[in-house]
């Protein structure tokens, strides 16, 4: 690497984000020593991104490294586990500059000061390709209570946290494409991963999971894996309220980009009508809002209805990488 040998960038910019974690040894060993808590099992999510591919080149580097660590956690989250660490892997491409790197680490630091987490291990490496970027979360869970996206039935209930497409608008004005919001920006560059409800949820939704690819696309994940048709009602997926301003100046493609778009990091879940008034006093204890948006059937795939009961043609639906 350019004026900073990799040791030296290990103990002085990565050491400190172990933050003393004894599983960590200081980056000193050849790797992490972790041990769960009793009767728990670990999770383990990992995220590859890639400049130009997951990223915008304009982005700043303290962004990119928040995005990483919050759409990860967001995995953790899905499975209704909490956060033990991460493993950075980060490959620079050899022109790099070294303000890049270090903007990149103060906002890993950031990030895990917002959810009190501690880099556990990794690796660094410089190489004539794009910069790639690996993080892999270690969770964990009581044994046997992780969330799937598998367990729905015809009958449950569908839900959704938070609001739905301020990402994918945060995206336009990151591009520089749509007027300046600080909510929507905000949404894509740091979204808030559903860790506590999440957890809440263990034991209570029968399948869940992080909407990254979009609502319709994760909608139609479960659905294929669960054996369900989800039947979803566009007059009650949420909105906030910059993103219902801007749906108002829009055709019904409006609609379709909103719940196609990627990146909102909220949860996505079944669970049996018999919970309503749990997942009420969830909403309200957590402080998060849950909205019910339709219900598991029998059949295939996952479709949005207009409020005449009409199939609202949301196309392949959301991100696809390849
Ligand atoms: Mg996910």
């Amino acid at each position: 690497m350019a004026g900073e040998g990799e040791f030296d960038f290990i103990r002085t910019r990565l050491a400190p984000l172990t933050r003393g974690h004894p599983a960590a040894l200081d980056l000193t060993d050849d790797a992490a020593v972790l041990t769960p808590a009793p009767g728990c099992q670990l999770v383990i999510a990992s995220d590859m991104l890639v400049g130009g591919v997951h990223f915008l080149d304009t982005d700043p580097p303290e962004v990119v490294a928040e995005r990483c660590v919050r759409s990860n956690l967001s995995d953790l989250a899905a499975m209704g586990a909490e956060p033990l660490g991460y493993l950075s892997s980060i490959a620079w491409p050899r022109n790099l500059a070294q303000a890049w790197r270090e903007g990149f680490v103060d906002g890993l630091a950031s990030a895990q000061q917002a959810f009190a987490l501690s880099l556990l291990g990794g690796d660094t490496t410089a190489g004539p390709g794009p910069l790639t970027i690996s993080l892999t979360m270690l969770g964990q869970l009581p044994a046997g209570t992780a969330l799937l996206r598998r367990g729905a039935r015809p009958g449950d209930d569908v839900w959704v946290s938070g609001s739905i497409g301020d990402a994918r608008l945060g995206l336009e004005i990151a591009r520089g494409t749509m007027p300046a919001d600080p909510f929507l920006l905000e949404r894509y560059r740091r979204p808030s991963p559903r860790l506590a409800l999440g957890q809440a949820l263990r034991g209570l939704a029968t399948a869940c999971l992080d909407i990254s690819d979009g609502l319709m696309a994760d909608a139609g994940h479960i659905a294929q894996v669960s054996g369900v048709r989800l039947e979803l009602q566009a007059a009650r997926v949420p909105f906030s309220p910059p993103a219902r301003a801007w749906l108002a100046g829009q055709g019904p493609d409006g609609l379709v980009s909103l719940v196609c778009g990627g990146d909102d990091y909220e949860l996505l879940f079944c669970a049996a009508p018999a919970q309503r008034e749990e997942l009420a006093a969830l909403a309200a204890r957590l402080d998060v809002p849950l909205a019910r948006i339709g219900a598991a059937a029998e059949g295939q795939g996952a479709v949005l209805r207009d409020a005449a009961g009409v199939v609202i043609e949301t196309g392949a639906g959301g991100f696809t990488h390849f």
